[in-house]
């Protein structure tokens, strides 16, 4: 048997026997060290939200921040609709129905069941095939639904996709403070520490984007403690994070280097990363490469929907990176006059477009100065944020604010 491929949905007259997880599937899953917590099964999972996901087929994604140790999947006929049952689970935050103008996907809809079970209906135009698996993302887990039917490229873009139905969502800035505890990070020539000044600056820009409509920051720190860079990723992941911010000030032995740099990720960094997750993607708990899901894919198509992933964040990484450089200009001098790349493992995120942003040269006396001056801390949050908000005006994904109001704009022409 097979236990990567995907189990058929039941009709509704068929029900018991085949939708439970088999206990050899769910020992997989606790022997890849998959449970977030030792109360991971106890604690009620919170469900996200779904998407509807157009790749070879159609596919519905449903996002858990927690375990579903058993999901109830099952098929209705005239009209045609799918219902998943998630036990012990709850919603987040309030859901409600989202609209799809075409394909087979007509409405997504919520209800809190009795007895702790959420219900995920959903509304078919057509019958379909479906079959579903779970995998692991961050602490939480996604259940990929396969539709079964060939999903249309011309749908796949995400801004002809939906109609919003529901409440629209902040688009999500993860700051990541540098370094941090036993880490102090670089150490100016009057012993500032960078990890104390990126705090500074990490909490006037989470300042910054607090009182930004349609923008909610979130911080990796908020105090001084030693994080893990992989930590740091998986905390955005977890927070789902449209954009990722660190924050760093530069030193060099050079002591007259000075201005402010912004960094995405290398090419040679991507593909490293990428080779790492094909290499972890034999285990079923890496089978999602951001969105794209692996598992199943023959090893060409999955290098290629790995290459299109990753270019397409990479591009986004550089155009969040060209605005907030941009803003930096306005404040003061920049070591380098365009983005940069390099290999930093913090950067890794395949699906979050993130930047790193050297905010100036602590080792260079003038700019350890004004790295302890609230006025320069202030302008970097300041450029940093404006930045980020611009991207975000352009680029936020659909089900945000902003998107929904990008829209309206063009509408109106
Ligand atoms: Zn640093």
């Amino acid at each position: 048997m097979n236990d990567r491929s995907n189990r058929p949905v039941p009709r509704s007259d068929s029900l018991p026997g085949s939708r439970t997880l088999s206990r050899r599937r769910f020992m997989t899953l606790m022997g890849a060290g998959i449970m977030a917590s030792p109360m991971g099964i106890a604690q009620a999972a919170a469900l996200a939200g779904a998407r509807v996901v157009h790749q070879e087929t159609v596919s519905l994604h449903i996002d858990i921040d927690g375990q579903v140790t058993d999901p109830s999947l099952f098929s209705l006929d005239s009209p045609p609709r799918l219902v998943i049952d998630l036990h012990g689970t709850v919603a987040s935050a309030a859901l409600s129905p989202v609209e799809y103008e075409s394909g087979p996907v007509a409405r997504v809809r919520y209800g809190q069941q009795a007895g702790g079970v959420m219900r995920v209906v959903v509304d078919l135009r057509r019958s379909v095939s479906p079959s579903y698996r779970i995998v692991e993302r961050g602490s939480g887990q996604r259940l990929l639904i396969d539709l079964g039917v060939r999903g249309d490229p011309a749908l796949a873009s995400a801004s002809h996709r939906i109609v919003e139905g529901g409440p629209l969502r902040d688009a999500i800035v993860a700051i990541d403070a540098g370094h941090g505890g036993k880490d102090p990070g670089a150490i100016g020539q009057r012993q500032t520490r960078e990890k104390d000044i990126v705090l500074a600056v990490a909490r006037r820009l989470y300042k910054r984007l607090s009182a930004t409509r349609g923008v909610t920051p979130v911080m990796t720190r908020d105090s001084d403690h030693y994080i893990a860079l992989r930590e740091r990723i998986e905390m955005a992941r977890d927070k789902h994070a449209d954009v990722f911010v660190s924050v760093h000030a530069d030193a060099f032995k050079r002591l007259t280097a000075h201005g402010s740099s912004v960094y995405a990720l290398s090419r040679d960094g991507a593909s490293s990363e990428a080779a790492a997750w094909l290499a972890k993607s034999e285990n079923e708990s890496a089978a999602l490469f951001g969105d794209v899901a692996l598992d199943g894919l023959e090893p060409t198509l999955r290098q290629t929907l790995l290459d299109l992933a990753q270019n397409t964040t990479l591009e986004a990484s550089m155009d969040v990176g060209n605005e907030v450089l941009a803003k930096l200009k306005q404040v003061g001098a920049v070591h380098k006059p365009q983005v940069e790349q390099a290999n930093f493992a913090v950067l890794k995120s395949p699906d979050i477009p993130s930047i790193l942003v050297e905010t100036a040269f602590i080792s260079n006396l003038q700019e350890e100065k004004k790295l302890n001056d609230p006025r320069f801390q202030h302008q970097l949050a300041e450029a940093i944020g404006d930045g980020v908000s611009r991207f975000l005006a352009r680029r936020a994904p659909d089900g945000t604010l902003l998107a929904a109001e990008r829209r309206r704009a063009a509408d109106r022409g």
